[in-house]
């Protein structure tokens, strides 16, 4: 069963993907399992890296059908650069080591400076600190300005990687220039990362198949696959939530094809599902992100899925982390 699971994966069989992608209860486990036993025999061993997530603004310049960030102009917010840096010290201060700086797509070039500024001031702090930024589609200078300012990793989430499937979800960006900013990304330095949204409306078998194709093809540090919550104020809220199975199959065939990837186990997972990111860590993931840094005034004007969002703190976070047997870790790259 194991070596039918590791063959067909790394083959990318369609047809075997197609029945994995569907398998149930004890077919369901035995994938866990096996996605479990790759991740604690990778280079990472059973360490979850814990991460404090800031998010610096809400003004976005995409119009994603799934997201409700920015559609109501009177909630917009932008973290002025002493309160980025202020937060980032004193989480330094309480020890923890990985940043995961994200905001709407806003170019603003006051604003990435602000940014730049931050990783660059917090570096000389603490030049043991991971920056990882979620930033969305800069430009080339802005991307190398806040690289050669300390930051590390980028996220850069391709969300689904077919031609028409991408116009419908992301019709103010298109998958070629979406892959480019990530290319452009790995040429200048950054450890990336990339993934898609499992259960997005007319999404099919097929659309995912070409996602795990892409992701393949791609030299990644980080892969991630979050599973569609309906946000009902936006253009999807009418569509249904994405299958827990389905997304919980789909971060174990991503742990069986990138052993040695970071794979975060996502607030996406939790949405009506106690359980859902102990789920995530028990298929597989490796990274668990601790939502501590951003201002408690601004989190409820961050809700790209739900305003019933589900932010996470430390204790939530290192007690799921217990229960899976892993170790919680400052950083893994
Ligand atoms: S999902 Fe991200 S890029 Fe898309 S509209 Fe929302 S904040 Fe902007």
């Amino acid at each position: 069963m194991d070596d039918y699971i590791i063959e067909n994966v790394k083959s990318l069989n369609k047809t075997a993907i197609f029945e994995i992608l569907q398998y149930k209860d004890e077919k369901q486990q035995n994938l866990f399992q096996l996605a479990r036993n790759i991740r604690n025999n990778s280079k990472f061993k059973n360490n979850v890296e814990l991460r404090s997530v800031i998010e610096l603004s809400n003004i976005c310049s995409q119009k994603c059908n799934y997201c409700y960030i920015a559609k109501d102009k009177k909630s917009l917010y932008r973290l002025d650069k002493d309160v980025i840096l202020n937060r980032l010290i004193n989480l330094i201060n309480i020890g923890r080591r990985t940043f995961l700086l994200q905001s709407g797509e806003y170019h603003n070039q006051e604003f990435i400076e602000d940014i730049a500024y931050c990783c660059k001031k917090s570096m000389e702090y603490c030049p043991e600190i991971r920056l990882i930024l979620c930033l969305g589609n800069l430009s080339y200078d802005q991307y190398k300005l806040l690289y050669d300012s300390g930051a590390s990793r980028y996220i850069l989430k391709f969300e689904t990687s077919n031609y028409n499937h991408h116009k419908f979800c992301r019709p103010s960006d298109t998958i070629e220039n979406r892959l480019n900013h990530i290319k452009t990304l790995i040429d200048i330095g950054y450890k990336v990362g990339t993934g898609n949204i499992v259960g997005l409306p007319k999404q099919t078998f097929d659309n995912l198949y070409e996602d795990l194709e892409l992701i393949n093809s791609l030299d990644l540090a980080m892969v991630s696959s979050t599973r569609f919550v309906s946000n009902p104020l936006s253009v999807f809220g009418k569509y249904k939530n994405g299958d827990i199975n389905l997304s919980l199959n789909f971060l174990s065939i991503l742990r069986i094809l990138k052993p040695d990837s970071l794979i975060p186990s996502t607030t996406s997972l939790a949405m009506n599902n106690d359980n859902g990111q102990l789920n995530g860590l028990m298929a597989g993931c490796n990274t668990i992100t601790i939502h501590d840094g951003t201002p408690k005034e601004f989190q409820k004007n961050y809700a790209i899925y739900s305003q019933d969002r589900f932010s996470p703190g430390e204790l939530y976070c290192r007690n799921i982390i217990e229960q899976c047997g892993m170790n919680a870790v400052k950083y893994l790259i």
